[in-house]
Parts: C-alpha cells; sequence; structure tokens
C-alpha cells in the first residue's frame, strides 16, 4: 500500500516508524524487504514540487520550507527553529554532504572546553554500514585523497563531482601551498560520464534548496519512496506522534498515540522506532512520562534530552578580485586542521564550500557587504564571493538540553562550546586564502546563510539527545540503539551520538539506521 488516505483504522504492525528523515526513511528501506507490516508515521506530508524550490527569495529569505513550530530558548523565549517536517525530513533541504566521522572520532579527544567522549563501539564496527550507506545514497567521492579519513571495504559507488575552473584553481593553490585538499563526498544524481541521462542537472540551487527535479539523494527519494509501492508497507502523513503509552511495568511500548486532522488514534507494533530528530524523539519520550517512567519514557538515566550538540558553525564569505562563476560549488573539502596539529594542540575542525552565494539572499547582509566594496552592487558581491562553511565539534554537555513545559512544548538551552577552536579554524582559513588566489581577500561571517539571529534556531545538525552506550546510568540506549529501560523501543536518528565529530551527520545517521535495521530485521524474522 502506498500512502493512507483515509483516518488510520488502528490495525496491528511488525513495526512503526515514527519520522522519515535520514534515520527513519532509511531504516525503513532497510526493513521493507523483510515482508513484515510497517507503519511510517511522518508528522509532515510531502514537499510540494513548486517553482519556488529553487529560488532564493522564498527558500533563504522567506523560509517558505520551514515548518511551523515553536520553541522556547533558555530564557524562555519562543523562537522558530529551522526545522523540516516533510517525508525525507531535514534530508529535504539539505547539502547532501555525506561525510563519514573519521576513525578518531570514535575515540576520546581532549577539546579546548573538555572531552569528547569515546563512542562505545569503533569506526570499524560502522565501516560496513557507511560502505553500505554510502552504495544506497549513491555518494560521490575519490577515496585517499583526505590524510584523515579510515579505510573503506569498498569504493565510493561515483567518481567525485569535478571542481568547477574557480575551485580547482583554489583546489591547486591549496596544494601548492602544502595542504591535502580534498573532493567533499556528495550526494546527488549525478552522472558527469553521460550528462544527457543524469537526473541532476548541476544546478546552484542545491545546498539548502530542495531539489525540484528529486536528483538529490535524501531520504524521500532514496529510502522511502521506493518502498511505498508494497504491500506491506503503510505511510501515513501528517500523522504526528504525542505519545507513548506502555505496558503497567514499563518494560513495552503498548500504544503510539497519533494526532492526525484533529483526530486521535492509537497504533500497536511490535517494535517502536522513534526516529523524530534529536530534539523531538527527546520531546516525545519526555512526554511519555509515566508511573512506571515518571521521568519520561526511558529515562531512568536522566539523560533523555542532555548532551545536545549541533556543531559550532560559521558561514563565511570570501571576496576575490577575480571573478567565480562556479555553479555547484560545494565540490571541495580540507581536514588539515581536523585533529590536533604541531600548530594547535586542539582539534579545529572541517573546512568545506557551500552553496554559491547569490544577491537575493544577500540582501540582508547588504550594509556591510556594500562596505567592504563600496562601489560593487550585490550582485557584483555574489559574482565574486567563494563561500566557506567551517565546522568545529561543540561537546555534550549535560546542561545543553532539551526539556518540555507542562504543555508539552520544546525548551532547548544550549551555550555553546569549543569557541577557541572555531576561532582558530577561522584564523586558518584566513591564511589559506593566500594560497588560494586570494591574496587581496576580504572576508565575512555570512549570516544571511541561516536568516535567524538566535543561534539555537539553527538546528539543522542537531544530535546527541538519547546518547547510546553501554551503561544505563549514563546513556538512553544499548549499543543496537534499543532503550535500555524497554524490550521493543529503539531511537534510531541522531539522538544516539555520543559525539558529533566535525563533519555533517547524515551519513552516520544513514549508516546507524541501516545497522539498526539488521539488527531489528533479525529479531522479527520468523
Ligand atoms: C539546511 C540543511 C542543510 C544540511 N546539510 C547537511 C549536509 O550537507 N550533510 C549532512 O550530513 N547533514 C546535513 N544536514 C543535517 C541532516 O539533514 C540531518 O542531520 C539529518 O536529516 C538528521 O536525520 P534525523 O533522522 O535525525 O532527523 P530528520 O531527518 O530531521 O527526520 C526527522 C523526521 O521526523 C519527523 N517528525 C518529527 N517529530 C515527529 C512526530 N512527533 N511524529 C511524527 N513525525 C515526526 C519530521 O517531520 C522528520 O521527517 C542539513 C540540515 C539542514 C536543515
Ligand atoms: S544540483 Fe542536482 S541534486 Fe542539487 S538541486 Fe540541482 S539538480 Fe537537484
Amino acid at each position: 500500500m502506498a500512502v493512507a488516505e483515509e483516518a488510520a483504522v488502528a490495525e496491528h504492525y511488525d513495526v512503526i516508524i515514527i519520522g522519515t528523515g535520514a534515520g527513519g526513511g532509511t531504516l525503513a528501506h532497510a526493513l521493507a524487504g523483510s515482508g513484515k507490516k510497517i507503519l511510517l508515521l511522518e508528522r509532515g506530508d510531502f514537499l510540494p514540487r513548486e517553482v519556488d524550490n529553487w529560488n532564493p527569495g522564498p527558500v533563504f529569505v522567506d523560509g517558505r520550507y520551514i515548518s511551523p513550530d515553536t520553541w522556547f530558548d533558555g530564557d524562555g523565549k519562543p523562537f522558530q527553529p529551522q526545522v523540516h517536517y516533510f517525508v525525507g525530513g531535514a534530508t529535504k533541504l539539505y547539502g547532501a554532504a555525506l561525510y563519514r566521522l573519521r576513525p578518531g572520532d570514535f575515540s576520546e579527544l581532549r577539546h579546548v572546553d573538555g572531552i569528547s567522549p569515546a563512542w562505545p563501539l569503533s569506526y570499524d564496527d560502522f565501516e560496513p554500514w557507511y560502505s553500505r550507506a554510502e552504495q544506497l545514497y549513491q555518494v560521490h567521492g575519490n577515496g585517499g585523497e583526505d590524510p584523515t579519513e579510515g579505510h573503506r571495504s569498498a569504493p565510493y559507488p561515483w567518481p567525485a563531482v569535478s571542481h568547477e575552473d574557480r575551485i580547482q584553481q583554489i583546489s591547486d593553490g591549496l596544494e601548492k601551498g602544502g595542504y591535502h585538499p580534498f573532493h567533499a563526498p556528495c550526494g546527488i544524481l549525478l552522472d558527469e560520464a553521460n550528462r544527457p541521462a543524469s537526473h541532476c542537472i548541476r544546478c546552484a540551487w542545491c545546498d539548502g534548496y530542495p531539489c525540484l527535479v528529486h536528483a538529490k539523494s535524501d531520504a524521500d527519494v532514496i529510502a522511502v519512496r521506493p518502498v511505498l509501492g508494497r504491500d506491506n508497507v503503510t505511510l501515513l502523513t501528517g500523522a504526528e506522534v504525542t505519545k507513548l503509552e506502555t505496558d503497567p511495568g514499563g518494560r513495552a511500548v503498548t500504544g503510539v498515540v497519533v494526532s492526525r486532522d484533529g483526530d486521535r488514534a492509537v497504533y500497536t507494533g511490535d517494535i517502536v522506532a522513534v526516529c523524530a530528530g534529536a530534539a523531538n524523539s527527546a520531546k516525545l519520550l519526555l512526554n511519555s512520562a509515566s508511573d512506571a517512567h515518571p521521568h519520561g519514557l526511558a529515562n531512568g538515566s536522566d539523560q533523555v534530552g542532555r548532551n545536545y550538540m549541533f556543531h559550532n558553525c560559521k558561514a563565511v564569505v570570501a571576496l576575490a578580485k577575480e571573478k567565480n562563476d562556479t555553479v555547484f560549488q560545494k565540490t571541495l573539502g580540507i581536514n588539515d586542521f581536523y585533529f590536533a596539529t604541531n600548530d594547535y594542540e586542539y582539534p579545529a575542525g572541517n573546512i568545506q564550500m557551500i552553496g554559491k552565494s547569490n544577491a537575493e539572499a544577500m540582501r540582508g547582509e547588504k550594509p556591510k557587504l556594500t562596505k567592504l566594496a563600496p562601489e560593487w552592487t550585490l550582485a557584483d558581491v555574489a559574482s565574486h564571493a567563494v563561500d566557506f562553511w567551517l565546522t568545529t565539534e561543540d561537546l555534550p554537555i549535560p546542561e545543553n538540553r532539551v526539556t518540555t513545559d507542562a504543555d508539552g512544548n520544546v525548551h532547548l538551552f544550549y551555550q555553546p562550546t569549543n569557541d577557541a577552536e572555531a576561532d582558530r579554524l577561522y584564523e586558518e582559513l584566513k591564511k589559506i586564502l593566500n594560497h588560494t588566489g586570494m591574496a587581496e581577500h576580504h572576508v565575512l561571517r555570512k549570516n544571511f546563510y541561516m536568516d535567524m539571529n538566535i543561534a539555537v534556531a539553527g538546528c539543522a545538525h542537531q544530535a546527541g539527545t538519547c546518547r547510546f552506550g553501554t551503561d544505563p546510568a549514563t546513556s538512553v540506549l544499548d549499543v543496537n540503539c534499543k532503550a535500555h529501560e524497554l524490550d521493543n523501543l529503539y531511537v534510531v536518528d541522531t539522538s544516539f551520538f555520543p559525539s558529533i565529530g566535525a563533519v555533517n551527520p547524515a551519513l552516520t545517521a544513514m549508516a546507524n539506521a541501516l545497522r539498526v535495521g539488521e539488527v531489528i530485521r533479525q529479531r522479527i524474522a520468523p
């Protein structure tokens, strides 16, 4: 069955999956072939295909695809989070930079503000699942270029997306300067050897936009739609899960309470997987408190909602004298400062390119930009801009957390960590620009990439609220992402991260969903 249109019949399912993003969508794909009855519950709808998908004004200035929701910051002030409630979740808008965590990210790392803890599993444990996730999401990349990457059991399924001329010049300049630029791993359905047959047209509207022609490897296109034709898979859209009910002993989820078109329905499943994204998964567990779980479902450790991370990021625009005619810019990465170096004893992070600036999205920055280049119009500024994204690891500290209030609303307290490392990375970027033909550069924090001023609103890389581990006293999930305290509850999204590293998180969520999917598949096998 494809999409259920009518009010749901309270049928029993083998597996209920809540949320269809990188975690939930991939999990559904992993389980669909089992033939078991699977129910996907997604609070959003399919993202509309319309010309505005590729229009920077509606997308970046008006926030057309930001789903209405209200969270509250640490001072109790309401804000609109940068969330995307659609089939495919945040991956509908993501930049499809599909990185593996580095092997060192799985070990304890010392940072300027504290310790990034070790994972209970190693890179080697994840490696086969990374390979499978790269195959599924058709990742383009060149193994062996980046000295920080781990071993791989299979090559990337597609060659790296090629650099356009300006980016190639930058890459060459960096290499001459002794750096190790690499082709960024990317999930787009581009066939450069056969452009007429390629789904992807290699346009400028990728990073932060939905793909109008469905050529981005998002969880909707790659994982959910392909399984909707199966009789054993049902998707309910507009179905927000508001509570999980348990048996009196609290060992099993016995009811999944859904609000849909103002109606309430309760579904039952042998196994329930919560994949609502780090903040909303914590919200659901906390709002499911009961006599058996007085502090929230699966929260005997008091860790649900804690250790929220979302990276310490900066978008940066460099203005050079040379024009930058690049169309698809997100092809280059630099990890020379990812770990400690001889010059700096802490990991500083990852540098990558982001989608090319355009005048429309720059409108809000006009006063600053015109000060830098007074003789230029915004269109001139945009045509000279080279755009970077700097990511530093933030630490999982217990005080950075999601809580809920009496009405069930998300309250998000977050204070940044590792600012000194992030500043260091920014300084390194400015230094390396000297090797890229941008000697007379201007460099500017690019705030228009995220048009909301409240730092916590930019929750694109949210993770960590239900971390996995071996000790039920300090973690919510076991190493298979099953709740320590329940027999049939799994959390399969970025919530499980004990630390976040400094590369984009989606591939790790996808790989983990394939890994946990195999555990569940074996469990439900006849
Ligand atoms: C603009 C942008 C750019 C990004 N770029 C990159 C990138 O280049 N590379 C990268 O690796 N990552 C990127 N990310 C991050 C990446 O998209 C996320 O890390 C990833 O999607 C997280 O997966 P998830 O399964 O945890 O959550 P999501 O993908 O957000 O999925 C959660 C799903 O649960 C649904 N849901 C929530 N609450 C409920 C409920 N109560 N009931 C039912 N359904 C519910 C949501 O609607 C959503 O579909 C980007 C994100 C954004 C926003
Ligand atoms: S670059 Fe390709 S995948 Fe990205 S939006 Fe354009 S057509 Fe879609």
